[in-house]
């Protein structure tokens, strides 16, 4: 099985926070479209088993006429088999959903939506320059139910500007009320380069203190436990039955292919990406050229990557799949950085897999550090 991946960069507006390639130039929609055919043509040899995860996601995928999307997911069907596809996401904000939209993705193939909600308070959606206030982002989810879309996902974001314990637990509360299948929950980052770092730098922002967001992390994964979601990865949560297979497999190895402008890719062993700029990539797709770009990454740095990102996960690190993708020494050497773990029970070894318990995950990220080679 592997996925696929369509990065699509438009959005209205940047908000302040965020690092992902996207900026306001849906006028270059038609000549974006064209170059992801045009590259997935090129690429299609490179997914050697079939796709069974399809993710459109930005940037605001949302922000693409009916029209464009067609284009996209017809574009796709005509150049690789999607007949295994069993779970087909895209990405929409909030003010974009609409009950035609809603019927538009679903006679595409998409049978699940991930919607931006980041908080349930206006003040705070207002500080981060959100377009939509909290009670469009409650009618959006209930606009793709009555559409009948079942899986969707809400993204939330603890540390704003603005925010307290008491209005991160009641955005919660909310949200956990509204039973969506699926939720991740990010803590807000100042990343070099967007407006909020700048922002911070200029004391015109302040970040939010870290054992407060400790206490938001906390209390997340108790009322998530509580409300009986599954904590099956750090940042994301779901009722059972409900994880993402998409994301699931960035966890466990799984190849997929990544198209459009600063997409990454991995056939199994060897990360890529593409340029995160999109003169340059629909240039090179218009010249009949691939724009991708290998990482050069050693062998020890992709054991960390895969051994970081499955301890992230409820499931934890695959021993089998350790031996069989990695070499002995390195295997040894992390299997001996275990045992200590193992004994004072911070690390749980079943089933041919060593996880972070769960009694420590508020620790994870000093349990990870331990553990690369
Ligand atoms: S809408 Fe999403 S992708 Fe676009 S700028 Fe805001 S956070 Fe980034």
């Amino acid at each position: 099985m592997s996925g696929l991946y369509v990065h699509v960069p438009f959005c209205k507006s940047k908000c302040p926070y965020c690092d992902f390639y996207s900026g306001p130039f849906l006028n270059k929609a038609d000549s974006y479209l064209e170059a992801v055919v045009g590259e997935l043509a090129l690429r299609r040899d490179e997914l050697t088993e079939p796709v069974t995860t399809v993710y459109v996601g930005g940037g605001t995928p949302s922000l693409l006429t009916h029209g464009q999307l067609s284009r996209l997911i017809d574009g796709l069907r005509g150049g690789i088999d999607l007949s295994e596809v069993g779970e087909m996401t895209i990405e929409a904000n909030p003010e974009d959903v609409t009950s035609e939209w809603t019927e538009a993705v679903k006679a595409l193939g998409f049978n699940r939506v991930s919607i931006g909600v980041q908080s349930f308070d206006d003040d705070e959606l207002r500080a981060v320059n959100r377009r939509h206030d909290a009670a469009t982002a409650e009618r959006a989810i209930g606009i793709l139910r009555d559409g009948g879309i079942r899986e969707i996902s809400a993204d939330l974001i603890y540390g704003l500007p603005l925010q307290t314990l008491e209005s991160w637990k009641s955005s919660l509360r909310r949200l956990l009320d509204l039973r969506v299948p699926h939720f991740s929950a990010y803590s807000l980052s100042f990343e070099p380069g967007t407006r909020l770092y700048a922002m911070r730098q200029n004391g015109k922002v302040e970040e939010a203190d870290e054992t407060m967001v400790e206490w938001m992390y906390a209390a997340l994964v108790a009322m998530a436990g509580e409300a009986g979601y599954e904590h099956y990865e750090i940042s994301n949560f779901c009722l059972p039955g409900h994880r993402s297979r998409h994301n699931s497999s960035y966890w466990n190895l799984t190849p997929y292919l990544g198209l459009g402008p600063a997409a990454h890719s991995f056939d199994g062993i060897t990360r890529s990406y593409n340029p995160a700029n999109i003169n340059e990539y629909v240039k090179c797709l218009s010249e009949g050229k691939l724009a991708v770009r290998i990482e050069e990454e050693e062998e020890s740095d992709r054991f960390n990557d895969y051994v970081i990102t499955a301890l992230r996960t409820a499931d934890g690190v695959d021993l089998g799949l350790l031996a069989d993708r990695f070499s002995g020494e390195l295997c040894r050497r992390f299997l001996s950085q275990a045992d200590p773990l193992i004994a004072d029970e911070r690390l749980t070894a079943s089933g041919g897999r060593l996880a972070i318990s769960r009694s420590e995950v508020l620790r994870s990220d000093s349990i990870m550090r331990e553990m690369m080679v």
